[in-house]
């Protein structure tokens, strides 16, 4: 494989889907050495048929206003690759979402499932809708419109959607609930359920509890103690405030968390009680970051990202391409040790060069996010067996999955100074994994 021919081929083709070549250049840069070791794979084209996914459905979605106005947006489902499992993977409910962005986060959902260990192969979906601005039954009609046509698509065993960026446990149970009168079936075809409804202990906090848990792993190999480490978040959503909280528990200081219209920084830390103050800002009223500044007394900083403030730990945790360049450098000079993903893709590929040039421990969202599709995938396991596990229980698998993730990173992707690319070590484990299947199974 010439990466670069394969890049060229896939630009030509897809011109307009910057973020799908920006996460394929990444993956295919990093895995072209040990590809190359293996000629069957070139033998069958392999690496097209892994970069382009299965099948992709649009479609329109309608529905009604409060005051009988009629709307429509466009939905979407990737089915990426489903050699290890059923499709899995979010669905996103954002005005920026169009099929490059959901083709690049599918593509990742693929290697990412894979390095869960559990069986599910990788897809992802959305909406441009947004839910902000929006009662609470518009928003469930239009849950209820996108799923009347998603329905024929997925199912238990071919294609389970879970939550992602504007698709939380509301949004979740409106479409399942819909999901069931159509398919009328009790099968748990969506993850990020609520308790009551077939819903996982641990899922809504899998994904920023699995982040520090990875970060966690990453820390002990150079005997750094969490305890007393000021963190800078981004976001405010569900990934930055279970990080938050799982980070405040651990005894470090967390003093920044943001939203699309700026960023607060408290340096006293964000503490239990100010954190429940955002869960119920974020959550319930549906506020803004900025009214925390207001109540606390804080530095709020309109239309800017947080990494020029000082800290030892980033946990970029809103959305993709959320720190550039510029940003990786702030964070190295200000003397940042790591840097680990909650959210996807948010480092640019200079940033994380920059990361890599300074050898601070950077960990790529593939890995250090997948708590949350790992425990989306425990959760398909309790529906299928019809039972349902502790909290301790599914923390526990949990920290598990999160420690095997990086015990495979450290595999894959040591370097001869002994020191570790977890990009690279994130993505051959992942690749590798995918590949042997697809290879198994023959040219389909
Ligand atoms: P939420 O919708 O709960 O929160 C997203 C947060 O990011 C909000 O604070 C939002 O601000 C902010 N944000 C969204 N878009 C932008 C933007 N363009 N610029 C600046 N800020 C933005 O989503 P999640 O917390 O679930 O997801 C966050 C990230 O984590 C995403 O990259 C997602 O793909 C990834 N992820 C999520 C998983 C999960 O289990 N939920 C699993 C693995 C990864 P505002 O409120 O203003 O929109």
């Amino acid at each position: 494989m010439k990466v670069q021919a394969v890049l060229d081929n896939l630009a030509k083709r897809f011109p307009n889907e910057p973020e799908y070549l920006q996460a394929v250049e990444e993956v295919l840069t990093s895995i072209e050495d040990v590809y190359n070791q293996h000629p069957e794979f070139e033998k069958v084209n392999l690496i097209e048929r892994l970069c382009i996914p299965d099948r992709i459905f649009s479609f329109r979605v309608t529905w009604m206003d409060d005051k009988g106005g009629v709307h429509t947006n466009m939905g979407y489902r990737i089915q990426h690759n489903n050699c290890i499992g059923p499709y899995k993977g979010g669905l996103r409910f954002h005005t920026s979402v169009n099929p490059s962005i959901l083709k690049f986060l599918a593509f990742e959902q693929t290697f990412k499932n894979a390095l869960t260990t559990l069986p599910m192969g990788g897809g992802k979906g959305g909406s441009d809708f947004s839910a902000k601005g929006k009662s609470d039954a518009e928003v469930m009609r239009f849950c209820q419109a996108f799923v009347l046509e998603l329905w024929r698509h997925i199912g238990p065993n071919t294609d389970v959607p879970a939550g992602d960026i504007g698709v939380g446990g509301r949004e979740v149970n409106y479409m399942y609930g819909m999901y069931k009168k159509l398919a009328r079936e009790n099968t748990g075809t969506f993850t990020g359920k609520s308790l009551e409804g077939g819903g996982s202990l641990i899922r809504p906090e899998a994904t920023g509890y699995g982040n520090v848990y990875f970060l966690l792993e990453m820390l002990k190999t150079k005997n750094i103690d969490i305890k007393g480490k000021i963190i800078t978040v981004s976001g405010s959503g569900n990934v930055a405030q279970y990080t938050t909280e799982k980070l405040i528990e651990l005894g470090a200081k967390v003093v920044t968390m943001s939203d699309s219209n700026g960023y607060i920084y408290d340096p006293e830390g964000i503490d239990k009680e100010k954190l429940d103050y955002i869960m119920e800002l974020k959550n319930v009223w549906r506020g803004r970051i900025k009214e925390y500044a207001d109540k606390y007394g804080c530095k709020y900083v309109e239309g800017k990202r947080p990494w020029g403030e000082k800290c030892d730990i980033a946990l970029p945790s809103a959305t993709q391409n959320e720190i550039d360049g510029r940003d990786a450098q702030m964070l190295v000079d200000n003397g940042c040790i790591a840097v680990s993903e909650g959210a996807n893709m948010p480092s640019t590929p200079e940033a994380i060069a920059i990361f890599q040039k300074n050898n601070i421990l950077y960990a790529p969202g593939k890995a250090a996010n997948a708590g949350g599709v790992s425990v989306s995938g425990l959760e398909m396991t309790q529906n299928s067996i019809k039972l349902s596990w502790s909290k301790e229980e599914v923390d526990e698998k949990l920290k598990g999955i999160m420690k095997d993730i990086h015990t495979q990173c450290v595999k894959y992707g040591t370097n001869p100074d002994g020191s570790i690319n977890y990009v690279k070590g994130a993505n051959v484990a992942g690749f590798m994994k995918v590949a042997k299947a697809m290879m198994a199974q023959g040219v389909i």
